[in-house]
């Protein structure tokens, strides 16, 4: 039968593109929880919310329609009906995303859908906290992870296009993210008890996406 698949990790270590491999191969859904974190602080910035005024945050989240609509080049992410997808990419939702996403309402909104887009099973979502506290009860749990240098110069190949950012700048963007979400009160960066530990740095993505796709049919 279908089952959940939780990918968990730091900042640039291949979980996305992983995740969506697997959803692949399996004809699973895959979800994106850090576009959803993204588009919320997006949607925050636009309307000049501050993370550090959360009672507005807070009242900005009730109103807050996010939607991953699955399509042909990935996902597509919308916020009220507008597309976002490349826009939640941009270096200024990098710089504050993690701010936001300490928020406790912000963060019960957010898991709360997400749980109900795992509820029929047959998804792949991928996040930070997906197999500690919105799926604990997923059947493979993954925790992924690579050296800073490795995650840094993946990212670096990734934005490379479409920004002038330098990879020290990149890796130093990751660190703080990393840091932060780490730190954070609710729901941190760690691993399940029962996740596997996949060091992916000397990894290919095949090798990895393989691995767990042979996981979830055993
Ligand atoms: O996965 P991605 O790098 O796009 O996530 C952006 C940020 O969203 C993370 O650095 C983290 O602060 C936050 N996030 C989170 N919990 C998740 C997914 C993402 O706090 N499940």
């Amino acid at each position: 039968g279908r089952i959940n698949i939780a990918i968990d990790g730091p900042a640039g270590a291949g979980k996305s593109t992983i995740a969506r491999k697997v959803a692949g191969k399996l004809s699973y859904v895959y979800v994106d929880t850090g576009a959803m974190y993204r588009a919320a602080t997006w949607s925050m910035l636009q309307q000049g919310i501050s993370s550090e005024d959360v009672d507005q945050v807070l009242q900005a989240v009730n109103n807050l329609e996010i939607e991953l609509v699955p399509g042909e080049n990935g996902q597509q992410v919308l916020v009220g009906g507008v597309d976002v997808t490349e826009e939640i990419r941009s270096l200024a939702v990098n710089a504050k995303v993690s701010r936001y996403a300490q928020i406790e309402g912000l963060r019960s909104r957010l898991v709360s859908l997400q749980q109900q887009m795992a509820l029929r099973k047959g998804v792949v979502m991928d996040g930070r906290d997906i197999g500690t506290t919105v799926l604990p009860d997923a059947e493979v749990k993954i925790f992924m992870t690579a050296s800073i240098e490795e995650r840094a110069l993946r990212r670096y190949k990734e934005m490379k296009e479409q920004s002038d950012i330098t990879l020290k700048q990149l890796e130093l963007d990751i660190a703080e993210r990393d840091r932060l979400d780490q730190e954070r009160m609710i729901s941190p960066l760690r691993q399940a008890e029962d996740a596997i530990l996949l060091d992916t740095t000397h990894m290919s993505i095949d090798e990895v996406a393989e691995f767990i796709v042979s996981r979830a049919l055993s």
